[in-house]
């Protein structure tokens, strides 16, 4: 590829990057500042926000942004004071903030109307909607209501219509994250296919959509691939998986892929990891087959872009240095060489090479290749390592996971804490309400958990109705501070079953290293903490007693 084309393209992508880098940054500040306000910030809340406002103040205009710019700056100079000096927030200051997001939400879809995304489909144009705001268009009052206050709960700002003609008013003015639409209406069996139409025609573009309706015919379902559905959902369904489905769409991947790249021409190499960075991905170079194993190590590479030429050794050798460890026969290696010749490749793939891509690459060939690649290495992963009920880190790895940051705290001398929860009194609820509705309690802790806790904490399903989390950098004093934030969110939860309301609460214990410094002492304190929450009568989050003091 030319230079100049590289470069281009190159901007288009951190452009389309940067574009959804604001979505997730406009969320992650609209979390963070309902933290804030409510004078319950998580530690690093605080300087996270302005950082975060800081960013956007500092990079919107280059990436043709103007207007995220203008109010990061506003936002930096509103929130930066609050950061200082820790103060509770003012009613001024709450009200000024709060307009300032909304400003900050419009300023983010100011690129949407731009006439180069017009063509624009699919994940991409959805960059900038930002936002929590989901649009219901459903006419049974019935449905509404549940479906309304389940959104309500998982942090869903739901607007409701019950005719086409008001929806198509309301996404003039504002686009919300996702439309939720029945396909019947008024008794007409395809009035949500053609709304589906109409919305985006005045939208200007693709929105995410999902239909939820009684028909499941295949008629159906096909047209409602062809509207641009996301998901479909066929009534009754539990609203959890609506809440997954909405997650899905409105919560992106904040877990870049991790690739290793390893090729001995660094501007070469350099390139291909500023292609696989601007698509978003986590690259590393090794320039040195040397230092090939101490990388991999430190990375936890999901995937390895080899080149077969190296000095010292072939890539092929490499392959086989990586397949000697047993840890490390699942993770994908892709050869690059511009060796084409097909007896060439077959050696390679023999020999553990999963795939062979051939040089010179263009670089979006090689962005799409890594991709998907390591989608599919991420999927079987996660087969092997979680739950797949809840999504959540199973057993085994959750106490593999425990160990590293275990070795991590002690190589830092940094803090750590680990908790332990129990649903309280969970064998009444499955008794009295089935075992259905005890998997949806199940399911929402887990999910309440995953959206309130920080990326860097580790959750795992420790047994059937009892969690664990690892949450390192904290002490058990700050640990329990937070637990006690997701019991109180999660008792808040309301379980509507047929007419009822089910509250639900859960039991914890936290304990950190002044308790045990090791894996199994930790949670064998945490356990103890968690049975003095139980005894004292639950719905409590308790912290381990420190080893010295009796
Ligand atoms: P306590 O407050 O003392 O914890 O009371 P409890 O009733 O929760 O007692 P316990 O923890 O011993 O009960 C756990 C019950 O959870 C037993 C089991 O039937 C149920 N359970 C375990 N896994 C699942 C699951 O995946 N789904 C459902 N629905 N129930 C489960
Ligand atoms: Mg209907
Ligand atoms: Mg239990
Ligand atoms: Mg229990």
């Amino acid at each position: 590829m030319e230079h100049a084309t590289r470069t281009k393209d190159f901007l288009k992508r951190t452009q389309r990057q940067f574009g959804k880098r604001l979505a997730r940054d406009v969320a992650s500040i609209a979390d963070i500042w309902r933290r804030v306000e409510a004078g319950e910030p998580a530690a690093d809340d605080l300087p996270t926000l302005v950082r975060l406002v800081h960013g956007l103040a500092g990079s919107g205009a280059t990436f043709g942004y103007p207007a995220v710019s203008k109010v990061g700056q506003d936002l930096e100079a509103a929130v930066s004071p609050i950061a200082e000096t820790q103060k509770p927030v003012t009613a001024r200051q709450r009200k000024h903030v709060a307009e300032l997001l909304v400003s900050l939400r419009h300023a983010a879809r100011e690129r949407a109307g731009a006439p180069d995304r017009a063509a624009r489909t699919g994940s991409a144009s959805r960059a900038g909607a930002a936002g929590n705001l989901i649009f219901l268009v459903e006419d049974d009052p019935q449905q509404v209501a549940t479906i309304a206050g389940e959104l309500t709960l998982f942090g869903y700002d739901v607007q409701r219509f019950s005719r086409p003609r008001t929806v198509l008013q309301a996404i003039a003015r504002t686009l919300p994250a996702a439309v939720v639409i029945d396909i019947v209406l008024d008794g007409d069996r395809d009035a949500g296919f053609a709304l589906a139409e109409r919305l985006r025609k005045t939208a200007g573009r693709a929105i995410p959509l999902i239909f939820a309706s009684t028909r499941n015919d295949f008629d159906a379902r096909l047209t409602a691939i062809r509207a641009g559905a996301d998901h479909y959902l066929v009534k009754p369904f539990d609203p959890i998986l609506l809440i997954d489905c909405l997650d899905s769409i409105t919560i992106p991947n904040r877990d870049p892929y991790r690739v290793l790249i390893v090729e001995d021409d660094r501007t070469l190499a350099a390139s291909y990891a500023e292609a696989l960075k601007s698509a978003g991905m986590r690259p590393v170079v090794v320039n040195d087959p040397r230092r090939l194993l101490d990388e991999m190590e430190a990375l936890d590479p999901e995937l390895i872009v080899m080149d077969v030429f190296l000095p010292e050794c072939t890539g092929i050798e490499l392959a086989k240095i990586i397949r000697q460890d047993d840890a490390n026969t699942a993770v994908p290696i892709v050869f690059l060489s511009t060796e084409a010749r097909i007896d060439e490749q077959l050696i390679a793939m023999s020999f553990g090479g999963d795939d062979f891509l051939t040089k010179p690459i263009a670089l979006d060939q090689l962005v799409a290749s890594v991709v998907s690649r390591a989608q599919r290495a991420r999927a079987l992963r996660s087969l092997m390592t979680r739950d797949s009920f809840t999504g959540l880190l199973n057993r085994a790895s959750f106490l593999d996971q425990l160990t590293m940051a275990l070795a991590g705290a002690k190589r830092t001398g940094g803090k750590l804490s680990v908790a332990l929860l129990d649903i309280d009194r969970f064998k009444q609820i499955n008794d009295t309400h089935g075992h259905a509705v005890g998997d949806r309690v199940i399911k929402s802790l887990a999910r309440l958990m995953q959206q309130r806790l920080r990326k860097s904490d580790v959750i795992g399903r420790y047994g059937g109705e009892e969690f664990a989390v690892v949450l390192a950098g904290t002490g058990v004093a700050q640990a329990a501070r937070v637990m006690d934030e997701v019991r109180e969110a999660f008792g808040a939860l309301r379980y509507n079953i047929e007419g009822d309301q089910l509250l639900v609460t859960f039991s914890c214990g936290v304990a950190d290293l002044t308790s045990s410094p090791s894996a199994s002492g930790l949670l064998e304190a945490a356990d103890q903490a968690l049975y003095r929450a139980k005894a004292a009568g639950r719905n409590r989050v308790e912290a381990a007693q420190r080893k010295t003091t009796k």
